[in-house]
């Protein structure tokens, strides 16, 4: 069953709830799920017309689509993994994009021996070993040239990191497409998500437990949200003076700087916007990822959505596929924030907010827009535990 209950005004006029919890993606809904087993009466309101945030999935053709981007559960963290499990199982998809180079050619990520052999042909460890450690010694002795010892930016620490051709094929282009910026003004940290490994492993990541909820997204977050009131299509901002009459305890997932009408001033986000379409064939690229990294094609990757589901012969058994082409753009109001810019100018604006938060009382913010922090999905569900264990 749908967890999705109307709440009529009489419940909330007669201040029925404990919590009530902004925001229906994953911190809300693993927080409801937390607080509701204690015994805790959680009234859950998002204002899109369904929950689950930025997991949500749409099926067409009988496939999940993944409406608001790719999403791969993967973790290291024991605890968040059989949480989750317990809740639906989850499937054993493997995430390995393929990158669409401006040579032309296709390159496996992450960085692993397979990049290396497709990139300088090198067949052993210990040539490719040979070839970063040339590349990188370049980085680094154009850094000292400049007086520099710690990577400034992603350029600098990509080059740092892998060297100059992969970051020319695959790095630069991608990451100036995704963040709108050149990678001289982004942050390092961003770039050392990707794993560098000197074995044949296309495996993305580096957890220990990774996959898709088998039945998709969207069962696992009703199945989060069972037994806990929600209203989708309900705008916090049009209950902010009186929530109080509702609930004892406010839970804000939403984005902070929303939260304070804007008062220290707009925070920055980048945006995605998605071009989906059926096609009619049962497999279109043969991969549920393909990135693009050169600077001419105008989107960032194609996602193939029943890769993500679908192994082996069953790719064959639906004729159609489902493609989604992604462009990332600046956020402008009105539309999705997706990721955080943490640039100066931003980590100092949200550190400001974080301050006034500090000052509410009865309110806890949490999650990607609350806390304006990049978060994979383990983690927030790590966080909702932490937040909840210290509430
Ligand atoms: N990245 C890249 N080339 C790629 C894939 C990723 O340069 O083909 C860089 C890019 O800067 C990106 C970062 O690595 O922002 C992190 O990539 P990830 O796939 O983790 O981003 P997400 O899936 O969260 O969008």
């Amino acid at each position: 069953m749908v967890a999705e209950t109307l709440i009529n005004d009489y419940r909330i006029a007669m201040k029925q709830y404990d919590y009530l919890i902004v925001g229906a993606g994953l911190f809300g809904a693993t927080f409801a799920h937390l607080a509701t087993k204690a015994g805790k009466r959680c009234l859950v309101i998002d204002r899109r017309p369904h929950i689950g945030g930025n997991v949500y999935c749409e099926n067409i053709e009988g496939i999940n689509v993944h409406k608001y981007g790719a999403h791969i559960f993967h973790t290291s963290d024991r605890e968040v993994w059989e949480f989750v499990n317990s809740i639906v199982p989850f499937n054993r998809y493997t995430n390995s994009p393929v990158a669409a180079a401006p040579d032309g050619r296709l390159y496996n990520l992450p960085f692993n021996m397979n990049t290396f052999y497709q990139m300088w042909g090198v067949r052993t460890p210990q040539q490719a070993q040979e070839k970063l450690d040339e590349q990188r010694r370049e980085a680094v002795r154009r850094m000292h040239a400049e007086g520099v010892t710690e990577p400034r930016n992603l350029e600098e620490q990509a080059l740092c990191l892998i060297g100059r051709d992969i970051y020319e094929k695959l790095i630069k282009h991608y990451t100036e497409k995704q963040w709108g910026r050149p990678c001289t003004e982004l942050p390092a940290f961003i770039i050392r998500r990707l794993p560098v490994r000197l074995t044949f492993d296309n495996n993305y990541f580096n957890d220990l437990y990774q996959g898709i909820p088998e039945s998709g997204y969207n069962r696992l977050v009703e199945g989060l949200l069972e037994g806990v009131d929600v209203q989708t299509r309900m705008d916090f901002n049009d209950i902010k003076q009186t929530w109080r009459n509702i609930a004892d305890k406010l839970v804000y997932s939403g984005a902070i700087d929303e939260y304070f009408d804007f008062s220290l001033g707009r925070l920055d986000w980048r945006t995605v916007r998605f071009e989906t379409e059926t096609k009619d064939c049962p497999n279109f690229q043969g991969n549920a990822v393909v990135n693009y990294t050169d600077h001419i094609t105008p989107f960032t990757r194609i996602i193939e959505h029943k890769h993500f589901e679908q192994f082996g012969d069953k790719v064959y058994e639906n004729p159609r596929t489902v493609i989604s082409r992604e462009y990332s753009t600046e956020f402008k109001p009105g539309m999705e924030p997706y990721y955080p810019v943490n640039d100066e100018r931003n980590n100092r604006l949200a550190e400001s907010y974080r301050e006034l938060a500090k000052a509410e009382e009865d309110v806890i913010f949490g999650g990607r827009l609350a806390e304006y922090k990049y978060y994979d999905m383990a983690p927030i569900i790590a966080r909702a535990f932490k937040i909840w264990k210290n509430r």
